[in-house]
């Protein structure tokens, strides 16, 4: 690639937007209950009978905002409050697949935190923070997964470890992915949460159990923390992708270790811009990840909080990063060879990103 220079912000053209706009794609990085728009927010109120003045007493925003973390972390945990049956699941995936489908992506790694959903009987008061059954959870996300497909939409699920509210010893998260009830299309455990005071490897044999269950590896490092998480999720965890990764590029033997192993990064710019990774895209590692020849491709993270989509953070890849529409398909490609898809989406991807 060319790699832009730092000021440099070339629109798009109307013709390549579309071209872009109908490249098939892929989501590997994206947080369901991070996805969540004002509009699916305000269903589940109102199918729920919720309170949203406690987060916002003027009602409904345009777009969701914050204003540090507290706030953030406010209008979160409403919104995973408003899960309270196997159908507000289904809406939210629907939702979300209803999004994808107009940005043409074609299959998608979710993310999801089954912890604070049902397994969580120990945050703050203990309450959980929303109140399903497994049972609730697996068939909201089948649902959901079923009607997504109808949308043109494959779904993968990754479900993680919260690093910050599940310890170590209790095992939980690990113990349902490897157990018998699980939701269908499941195929890794992520590790999300703050890294801060929060390292990767106590959950080194957790990740081993999942591994040898079948499952991938795909922890968040390298976002909040340096170089040092980014490694010890590769060699504790035996992460394959990472979620993030960009401070990788602090420690250069770190850097030929992801080359020489082709570790995949995820990189959210969005999410890296509102969570102070970076204080401005024109610094944002990207461009050097690639120069280093480091496989990744772009996400979302969490676009309903975020107020983004995959095309925004494509149309950022090709203005403020120079990326051309052949680099696109070609990251979409590397994005497929990284993913989990199954043989059949992995097939007709393949072909429907070469022609
Ligand atoms: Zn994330």
């Amino acid at each position: 690639m060319v790699p832009s220079s730092p000021d440099s912000q070339t629109p798009l053209s109307p013709a390549d937007r579309v071209a872009l706009l109908e490249l098939p794609k892929l989501e590997l990085h994206c947080h369901l209950e991070g996805s969540m728009s004002v509009g699916t927010v305000r269903a589940l109120t109102e199918r729920n009978g919720a309170d949203p003045r406690q987060v916002w007493p003027n009602g409904f925003p345009e777009a969701f905002s914050f204003d540090g973390f507290p706030d953030f972390a406010a209008q979160y945990f409403y919104g995973l409050s408003l899960f309270k049956g196997a159908a507000d699941l289904a809406t939210a995936t629907d939702d979300l697949a209803a999004v994808l489908a107009r940005q043409n992506v074609r299959y998608a790694e979710l993310t999801t935190t089954a912890y604070t959903h049902f397994l969580d009987r120990s945050i703050g008061d203990g309450t959980p923070r929303s109140a399903l059954t497994v049972e609730d959870y697996c068939e909201g996300l089948n649902e959901g997964r079923r009607l997504a497909a109808a949308r043109g939409v494959e779904i993968g699920w990754v479900i993680d470890i919260p690093r910050d509210i599940e310890t170590p010893d209790q095992e939980i998260t690990v113990d349902f992915v490897t157990g018998s009830r699980v939701p269908d299309g499941l195929v890794a455990l992520g590790l999300g949460g703050y890294e801060v005071g929060f390292p990767a490897a106590p959950y080194a044999d957790q990740f081993q159990r999942a591994i040898a269950h079948g499952l991938g590896s795909v922890p968040h490092a390298g976002e909040t923390e340096g170089a040092d998480s980014v490694r010890s999720a590769i060699e504790d965890l035996g992460a394959t992708r990472i979620g993030h990764g960009v401070r990788c590029l602090e420690d250069p033997t770190l850097v030929d270790l992801i080359v020489g192993r082709g570790i995949f990064l995820e990189v959210c710019p969005t999410s890296n811009l509102l969570l102070h990774v970076v204080e401005d895209l024109a610094d944002h590692p990207f461009p050097s990840l690639r120069e280093a020849g480091i496989r990744t491709c772009l996400n979302t993270d969490d676009p309903g909080w975020f107020a983004t989509d995959l095309m925004t953070e494509l149309v950022i890849g090709s203005e403020r990063f120079g990326l051309t529409l052949g680099e696109h398909r070609a990251m979409q490609l590397d994005a497929l060879a990284a993913s989990f898809a199954p043989d059949d989406v992995r097939a007709r991807l393949s072909a429907e990103l070469a022609t």
